[in-house]
């Protein structure tokens, strides 16, 4: 086996990784903190609140209008960040990253400026059972405004998207078709690859929401061979306020600015106004340059642990999480599908999702409960609410253990 190889499959470093993030060494209500709640937003290591920190005290000005030294610098950084997604995401151009405020900017973004322009009385977006508000909400409202129809692909019990429902869908009624990655309730990953196939067989574009994937998953926009990629920087290790969207090149070309403002002209005059080009084009305004910066640092903290060597560490991970939580008496895991990222919905019978967090909490244990922004998804599986423990790089299976633990403990206090 050659040296590289090697060093790729050489487990997760869990120990050294944990000594980066210095929130985790924190307690809560007296105990331990143990951090199950990554796919709200993740912890941040060391490199990159730093350069947070670092940027602010040495570097700090606008972006792309001073000439002086600090203006530069910032560009540069500002800049320099997205070629790292562009390297990240393998996007064949740094020109076809736009850089937003997360995820629910970029869907928007496109939208606004791609499906709006498009859609006319009985077009239609399709989309799934078991998307975030985020991935349903701006095709309600543009659909609202044109006279388009929202269609739902269906899922099963175990939480995966029947893809023959999916692909019955794609008429040539359809202007775009909107899917997740991996779904934050489930931790579902969809076969993006073979949707894409579908949907480009027919000529019709596939948007996807990746800011459940991109923590998780190596991802390559080219292999997937979608159109349109979105993700959000805090699940990524990154400053809340950061994200970016990925276009098809000639996509973006064609798409009308969405926000009007400074850097995202080439000339204005009040006879008119003419635009740069993509992707300055739908950057209006000061983005969030520091954040930017940190997107950065994450970027490379995550290339220096290795996509695929996180993604075998967190494999395992769900695995132990999983058969520790069946095991609980009167538990439902809400998701099943046999691909799945770390994300584990549940509920026991007799208890209170809220109240079975509140008294995680007082054990130290932080996991989310609550409707995770996919009403339509709970409404499917015919319930208010569940459990989400959703786990990152930085977790242990020891934390599981005790995390069981403290479950059993409340259960007993519960039930
Ligand atoms: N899509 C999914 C699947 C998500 O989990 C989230 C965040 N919970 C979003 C979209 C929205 O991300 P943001 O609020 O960071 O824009």
């Amino acid at each position: 086996m050659s040296a590289r190889a090697e060093s790729v499959l050489a487990p997760l470093d869990v120990a050294a990784v944990r000594a980066e993030f210095p929130l985790l060494s924190r307690t809560v209500h007296g105990k331990p903190l143990i951090y199950f709640d990554s796919a709200n937003t993740a912890q941040k290591p060391s490199a990159v609140i730093e350069a947070v920190d670092r940027f602010y005290r040495t570097s700090n000005a606008n972006v792309s209008r001073a000439v002086h030294q600090l203006g530069a610098e910032a560009t540069a950084a500002y800049e320099e960040t997205r070629s790292k997604l562009a390297r990240f995401l393998n996007a064949p151009s740094r020109d076809e990253i736009v850089l937003t405020s997360g995820t629910t900017q970029a869907i928007n973004l496109v939208a606004y400026s791609f499906a709006l322009p498009r859609l006319a009385p009985g077009d239609e977006i399709v989309t799934t059972m078991m998307e975030h508000h985020a991935n349903i909400v701006p095709w309600q409202l543009v659909c609202e405004r044109t006279g388009a129809k929202l269609k739902v692909a269906p899922i099963n019990e175990r939480g995966e998207l029947l893809v023959d429902r999916f692909v019955e869908l794609l008429t040539p009624k359809v202007k775009l078709a909107a899917v997740t990655h991996v779904s934050n309730v489930l931790g579902t990953i969809n076969p993006i690859a073979e949707l894409a196939r579908h949907a480009r067989r027919r000529g019709i574009p596939l948007m996807v929401d990746g800011s459940q994937a991109a923590p998780h998953l190596p991802v390559d926009v080219q292999a997937l061979g979608c159109d349109f990629y979105a993700i959000t920087g805090h699940k990524l290790f990154g400053p809340t306020g950061t994200g970016a969207l990925w276009a098809r090149r000639e996509i973006l070309r064609d798409m009308p600015p969405f926000f009007g403002g400074g850097e995202m002209i080439r000339e204005v005059s009040f006879e008119g106004t003419t635009f740069a080009d993509p992707p300055h084009r739908f950057e209006a305004g000061t983005p969030n340059i520091a954040g930017f910066v940190g997107l950065g640092a994450a970027l490379d903290y995550v290339e220096s642990l290795g996509r695929e060597r996180m993604a075998a560490y967190e494999h395992e991970l769900l695995g132990h999480a999983t058969a520790a939580l069946k095991a609980v008496p009167g538990l439902r895991i809400i998701g099943e599908a046999p691909h799945k990222a770390t994300v584990i919905s549940f509920l026991i019978e007799g208890v209170h999702g809220h109240d079975l967090a509140t008294l995680l909490d007082h054990e130290g244990v932080a996991v989310r409960s609550g409707h995770h922004c996919a009403h339509p998804l709970m409404a499917f599986f015919g319930v208010p609410a569940t459990v989400r423990a959703s786990l990152s790089i930085y977790n242990t299976r020891e934390e599981v253990d005790r995390f069981i633990e403290a479950i059993d403990r409340v259960r007993k206090l519960l039930v």
